[in-house]
């Protein structure tokens, strides 16, 4: 049976693939330099014989060395700190992994005949001037910001998979993600929906950015893991970016009423500055993941946000 390789296995993406992997009887080896990933996503994953974790980091050129990565034939790029509040403290790791990791997973998908996904995002599309965005559109993404370190690293590491796609024939699959969640978010990880029902939650002011009218749409992680293994499994997907990410678009502040209602918290909603940069809207067009992939997200938002405040609540 092939192995498949995970990079960022102990990140809340890595670490969901990861389990359903294993548990449909996948032998699977994650690795993680624990930058922004975490020790207790891998509790888990360790118990299971068909799992090995390396601890090391894929921008050092040695991941090609390392014996356990000779027989790959699957490998699935996550590596990197996604969150605006983690990317902008880790600006020149986020850099790095997106690029140079980029590349040396590549090196190794090309050494071994691996097909190669690599997790883009949807801010590569920038603060979007078409709505809504399909994978046609060449955004618009500020490169003097503070969240280029992210976006343009992100287009980077798309043009090595272009590349390593027409020069070296490498079966790479690039994929596009739109904001996802669940609660397997670390707590203090920054973004929206796990700052809101744990705020939420614990009757604290829930905290809007600018005046709450940015538009974000979101997936539940599962419908994302899904997505992911159809990407990987489906050979017109080679040398193709496909949007991953529900279209079911909503306003911020009607976000924070939203959770606050099926939370019955009592706490306030607050106004904070809007932080640089920050996109106004954003909503993907699936078309081509429906086409290529038959993908459809399943999870509405209002039932995605039940099974996540449900894990908050018993977590606290
Ligand atoms: N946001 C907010 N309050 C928070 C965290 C985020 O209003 O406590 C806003 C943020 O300004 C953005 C949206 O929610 O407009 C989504 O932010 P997130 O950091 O989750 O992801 P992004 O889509 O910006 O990468």
């Amino acid at each position: 049976m092939g192995k498949i390789l995970i990079s960022g296995a102990a990140g809340f993406l890595g670490s969901h693939l990861a389990n359903e992997l294993l548990r449909k009887g996948k032998y699977v080896i994650g690795v993680d330099n624990l930058s922004t990933g975490q020790e207790t996503n891998l509790k888990e994953l360790r118990k299971q014989h068909n799992f090995t974790f390396l601890n090391f980091n894929i921008c050092d050129k040695e991941i090609l060395k390392i014996k356990e990565l000779g027989d790959v034939t699957e490998i699935y790029h996550l590596a990197s700190p996604a969150s605006p509040k983690f990317y902008q403290a880790f600006s020149m790791d986020t850099i790095e992994v997106n690029t140079l990791g980029t590349k040396n997973l590549l090196d190794l998908a090309k050494k071994n005949g691996a097909k190669f996904l690599f997790t883009s995002t949807s801010e590569a599309y920038g603060d979007p001037e078409v709505h809504p965005q399909s994978e046609d559109y060449r955004g618009n993404v500020n490169t003097w910001g503070p969240r280029a370190c992210y976006d343009e690293s992100k287009r980077l590491g798309e043009v090595y998979c272009y590349e390593y796609f027409y020069k070296f024939n490498v079966q790479v699959k690039v994929v596009r993600i739109f904001n996802t969640y669940s609660a397997g978010l670390r707590n203090d990880d920054g973004r929206v929906i796990s700052n809101f029902v744990l705020q939420a939650l614990a009757g604290e002011n829930i905290t809007v950015y600018g005046d709450g009218s940015q538009t974000r749409s979101f997936c539940y992680v599962d419908d994302m893991i899904r997505g992911l293994q159809l990407t990987m499994k489906t050979e017109k997907a080679n040398g193709q970016i496909i949007n991953l990410g529900n279209p079911d678009e909503i306003a911020i502040l009607e976000l924070a009423e939203k959770i606050k209602k099926l939370t019955n918290s009592q706490s306030r909603i607050v106004f904070h500055s809007l932080p640089d940069d920050d996109p106004k809207v954003r909503r993907p067009n699936i078309d081509k993941a429906k086409d290529i992939l038959g993908w459809n997200p399943l999870i509405d938002l209002e039932e995605g946000l039940k099974r996540t405040i449900q894990v908050y609540k018993t977590r606290l």
